[in-house]
């Protein structure tokens, strides 16, 4: 089989922000301000001193000279993925999908050769590892996948596809959408596209599906790339959370459920009437919430050094989703996940290395 060695280009998850002016320049901006939303999110322009309104609207390209600018670099470049699928982009995939969205589509009175249409035309979206793993924090915070297995995927393109010239901006042209049979109809294999929602201001790729030569899979989280279950001594604040937590869960009788013996007692003022109960029941509840609060922030210290403010802020809601859902508020759990989780940033490098290592499987150019 042929060996190719494909380039990586790495930008981490420690980086700033340039967003675009009016006068058709852009300036830098810190990822603890964006965080902060610093000024009201306003900043003034390096080049003529106009206001701006930052944010993703106005996201400009991070790297003027990126390295997937030149057209004959990007099937040399190794392109990332994320999927709950494990079989992406296979036919299965498709098929999958359609299994997945069954429901939704009958609710749609969609038949399925339709939904199979659509799943299997869309355009597929590669970009940097650090735009796969920050999509998918998005979507584990804001769509129903906050407890699936997810994959990463390495991809490497076919030599001689023909790409669209520049890029285009997400904010201001189609590019998220984009089915196949666009770009066929355009005379295009890849459009690359600024990306304004993850990784914001690097640049990913809609491609046809037979613009993908192969494919290189991995579970993720990587569960040996830390220790499991097991509670980090230095984290008292995590036994402290675990026994407010349980005292909440305990604490939890709603009015409504007092037998006819207790609201004798109440009434005799023998025990905290209604609005009592539900009075302090707000209050822990609010002291509880701070607490998690400290420990995300406390877990993010520990775990995410040389991750940005915003990168971090992005893991934190993706994980209290999964926390409030599906973890029924754990600490020793949550901690466990937060690690696993952190390590698909912090150590990247042995993720991607273990990813490279392992088979490709080859598509059909048909596809
Ligand atoms: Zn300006």
């Amino acid at each position: 089989m042929q060996q190719i060695q494909l380039v990586e280009r790495r930008d981490g998850f420690d980086y700033d922000y340039r967003m675009r002016c009016d006068c058709g320049r852009s300036s830098p901006l810190r990822a603890r301000a964006y965080a902060d939303e610093i000024n009201h999110a306003h900043m003034d322009c390096q080049h003529c001193g106009a206001d701006i309104h930052f944010g993703r609207a106005v996201i400009a390209i991070r790297d003027e000279k990126d390295p997937a600018l030149g057209d004959e670099m990007v099937p040399q470049l190794a392109w990332y993925h994320t999927s709950t699928w494990p079989d992406w982009p296979s036919r299965g995939f498709a098929e999958h999908a359609i299994a997945q969205s069954g429901d939704a589509a009958k609710r749609l009175r969609l038949g399925r050769e339709h939904a199979l249409e659509q799943a299997t035309i869309s355009a597929l979206h590669l970009g940097t590892y650090e735009a796969a793993i920050e999509n998918m924090l998005r979507r584990m915070h804001d769509q129903a996948d906050h407890a699936a297995q997810f994959y990463l995927y390495r991809i490497r393109l076919r030599p001689d596809l023909r790409i669209e010239a520049g890029y285009r901006d997400e904010n201001l042209a189609e590019a998220s959408r984009l089915t196949a049979p666009q770009l066929e109809a355009a005379g295009l294999d890849v459009v690359r596209y600024l990306n304004a929602y993850e990784a914001e201001g690097t640049l990913s790729l809609a491609v046809r599906p037979a613009a993908v030569a192969a494919v290189q899979e991995i579970a993720i989280p990587v569960i040996d790339l830390v220790e499991v279950a097991r509670m980090d001594d230095r984290l008292d604040l995590a036994i402290e959370l675990a026994e407010m937590q349980c005292a909440a869960n305990s604490a939890s009788v709603r009015p409504e459920e007092l037998t006819v013996h207790e609201r004798k007692l109440i009434t005799l003022g023998l025990r905290p009437g209604p609005d009592d109960v539900a009075r302090l029941a707000e209050e822990s509840h609010l002291a509880l919430y701070a607490k998690w609060h400290d420990f995300e922030d406390e877990l993010a210290r520990l775990y995410l050094r040389g991750v940005s403010p915003t990168v971090t802020r992005d893991i934190n809601d993706a994980l209290g989703t999964w926390r409030r859902t599906a973890n029924d508020h754990d600490p020793a759990q949550f901690t466990t996940r937060y690690r696993q989780m952190a390590a698909l940033l912090t150590e990247s490098e042995q993720v991607i290395r273990l990813l490279a290592a392992q088979p490709w499987r080859d598509l059909p150019a048909t596809a």
